[in-house]
């Protein structure tokens, strides 16, 4: 079964898609409490796009594009990244560092990092891994932990480290290239947990510009999901929307071992449950039957570990009607991550039908399912 679909998948590039757009929201540095970097990307594809473009007082880039009058629908993705802070600097110029959520740290040795300075200046460095030469097999086999982790910045000592500008509580971000891989549907990058997500709703109120829509349709792009959906709590409550849709990555089915989530090209991924949300079945019941109208394949995605924005949204005010769309994504909270065009493509046309058909009389049908 697996194998005949895959077979099915394109060679050749499907759809359109920016690849630009996500090569800049890749890129930018934005760990979590710092995603100043990736929410002015954002603003800059939305200028055109939106009526609207605020921010809460966690740094939640919120843009509005405006309805006649419906209900009120947000997409949300989060624009932080897991990455590391400079905890110390040693005498002989080696940074210290402190994950700001979570990498394996089998991950991270002879990795490539960026450290911003508070004024914004960018520097290279490598996380330093020591030579297998004469290592102990029992130390070999050990994965080192991240307080034992240093970068080199090619320098003297501390004295040419606080010369470039670099003091403790600097960000430091993994430092990867976006690439179309050699089936030009494959992209590789950073961050796609959830750059793609915010670039999704992103494109969304880009494909809306011109085309009238009842309701006001929100592109949100949140911080500080990777500590504990932290950023959506807040926008959340800023906009309070009928319905809220939380756009996140899920593990990728089609690799090797892999037990969990969905296979890369499916197209739209659809997520019943996870460990933080019971998603509303009657719009997951909508989703279906858009897909069919538009004839967009889907499958589904459920869990019980994990979560999403859509944990702490649906759970405001009196509840938000709500679900999550995911985009399977390979190796997830590393440095380079790998998503599939066609599971991006088809969920933006998706989600920019469903914005554009989204009306009072569907709030309603949706909220009146659970009574
Ligand atoms: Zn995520």
């Amino acid at each position: 079964m697996e194998e005949k679909r895959k077979k099915n998948l394109p060679t050749e590039p499907y759809g359109d898609l920016d690849l630009e757009m996500l090569r800049r929201f890749s890129e930018a540095n934005g760990i979590c409490g710092h995603e100043k970097g990736a929410s002015r990307v954002m603003a800059e594809y939305l200028k055109d796009a939106a009526d609207i473009i605020d921010y809460d007082n966690l740094g939640s880039l919120i843009a509005c594009g405006k309805g006649t009058g419906g209900p009120s629908i947000a997409l949300f993705g989060h624009l932080d990244e897991v990455g590391f802070l400079v905890k110390k600097i040693e005498d002989d110029g080696f940074v210290r560092i402190i994950n700001v959520g979570g990498m394996w740290p089998h991950l991270l040795l002879a990795q490539e990092v960026t450290v911003t300075t508070r004024d914004g200046r960018e520097y290279v460095g490598v996380i330093s891994s020591p030579p297998p030469h004469g290592m102990p097999a029992e130390e070999r086999a050990k994965v080192k932990q991240v307080e034992e982790l240093f970068v080199d910045l090619g320098v003297n000592d501390a004295d040419e480290v606080k010369a470039l500008g670099i003091r403790v509580g600097d960000t430091i971000t993994p430092r990867t290239e976006f690439r179309v891989l050699n089936n030009p549907n494959y992209l590789l990058g950073k961050a796609w947990d959830d750059r793609i997500g915010a670039a999704i709703a992103t494109a969304v109120l880009r494909a809306l510009r011109g085309v009238p829509h009842v309701a006001d349709v929100y592109a949100v792009g949140t911080v500080q999901e990777e500590v504990g959906l932290r950023g959506a709590q807040t926008a959340g409550y800023a906009i309070h929307p009928d319905v809220a849709i939380a756009l996140d990555v899920t593990l990728a089915s089609d690799v090797p071992d892999s037990k969990y989530g969905t296979p890369l090209g499916s197209g739209v991924t659809l997520c019943l449950m996870d460990g933080s949300v019971i998603c509303n079945r009657e719009l997951v019941y909508i989703m279906e039957d858009l897909c069919n109208d538009l004839g967009i394949s889907f499958v589904h995605d459920i869990f019980l570990r994990g979560g999403t924005d859509s944990g702490a949204i649906h759970k405001l005010f009196n509840g938000v009607l709500n679900m999550t769309i995911s985009i399977p994504a390979r190796a997830i909270h590393s440095h380079r991550a790998v998503i599939h065009r066609k599971d991006v493509v088809d969920t933006i046309m998706l989600l920019t039908e469903f914005c554009r058909r989204l009306d009072t009389d569907m709030v309603e049908r949706i909220r009146c399912s659970n009574r």
